[in-house]
């Protein structure tokens, strides 16, 4: 068998072009080399880092049929030849190539309504115990410290990245859904001081809400891991949540137009859940604010099963 892949080399950035007046780079985080990679496979792999070291045997997670996250942990639990449980809401449940891929690993997904999610992985957690197992929870998404920190680990990527080219980024964009990958780009940019615009496009959730699960998990890390310096005021200043480009059905038909341009202009394939929303989301907002002449970063979060689900329905 071929060696297990516990650290992930770093994902490339690409200068793309020209872009309203700005100059645009990607961070393909999408190209992260292992499962299609995208923001849920930086987090998981530090997951499996505390799985190997604890020895568990069998990982519990949640996350629905679409999921990215489900992909990433069935697929790490397969290469390891440990069992992989999901519970997934009823709600969420159509099948997709995410949930192909899970059933290719022989993932054993646990579907309840929504409203019983929480007892489902307490109890499953119980009887796994008094079988004799030692299981590990991932939380949904990759949510938590360790997801945290997988994103201050992109965040310091990022600045090697400014420093051999000699350029600042003025602003990042992204993704943002249970808040992680925005949490540690923030908690790096507090711990260098540095003075940029973090912008999470939200695809999902509104404020205040959305922003306040930001602000959430930043404090929970800067807990576990403290920092000098940090004020509340510093904090809050720095964490933009944008939840004007949800979209209804109206967004949808924008970002289909938007995934379909990109393919077709720079060969990179996006989503109609999260990178499609956001690349449309950051050109909105580029155009509303009138941001000219700064250098942009978009963080391509991965989610490339997703982009052929998109294609079946475009
Ligand atoms: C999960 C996901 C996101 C959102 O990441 P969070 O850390 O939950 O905010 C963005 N893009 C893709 C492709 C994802 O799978």
């Amino acid at each position: 068998m071929s060696e297990i892949i516990t650290k992930i080399s770093t994902s490339p950035i690409q200068k793309l072009d020209d872009f309203d007046q700005n100059i645009l780079f990607l961070k393909r985080e999408d190209l992260i080399p292992y499962s299609f990679g995208g923001n849920k496979a930086r987090k998981a792999l530090l997951f499996f880092e505390e799985i190997d070291k604890e020895k568990s045997d069998i990982v519990v997670t949640y996350g629905s049929g679409s999921s990215n996250h489900v992909r990433v942990v069935s697929n790490l639990c397969a290469q390891r030849g440990i069992r992989c449980i999901v519970i997934t809401p009823e709600e969420a449940s159509e099948p997709s190539f995410n949930s192909k891929l899970a059933e290719l690993f022989n993932t054993e997904v646990i579907t309840v309504p929504v409203k019983d999610v929480h007892d489902t992985i307490e109890n499953t957690l119980t009887r796994l115990k008094e079988e004799g197992y030692k299981p590990y929870f991932i939380p949904g998404g990759g949510h938590g410290n360790i997801g945290t920190q997988a994103y201050v680990d992109c965040y310091e990527e990022i600045r090697d990245y400014e420093k051999q080219n000699n350029l600042f980024f003025d602003y990042i964009f992204f993704a943002s859904g249970t808040g992680t990958t925005q949490a540690g780009l923030v908690v790096g940019q507090l711990k260098h001081e540095e003075n940029r615009n973090i912008i999470g496009i939200s695809i999902a959730r509104p404020n205040p809400r959305g922003r306040q699960v930001v602000i959430d998990s930043i404090k929970e890390y800067l807990q576990e891991y403290p920092k000098d310096g940090i004020s509340e005021q510093k904090l809050e200043d720095a964490t933009v949540f944008d939840d004007k480009y949800i979209g209804d059905g109206y967004g949808k038909e924008t970002s289909l137009e938007t995934i379909k341009e990109v393919m077709i202009r720079y060969g990179i394939p996006l989503d109609s859940t999260y990178t499609g929303k956001a690349f449309w989301g950051m050109k909105e907002y580029v155009k509303e604010h009138g941001i000219e002449g700064k250098n942009i970063l978009f963080i391509h979060t991965g989610g490339t099963p997703l982009f052929f689900d998109t294609l079946n329905k475009m």
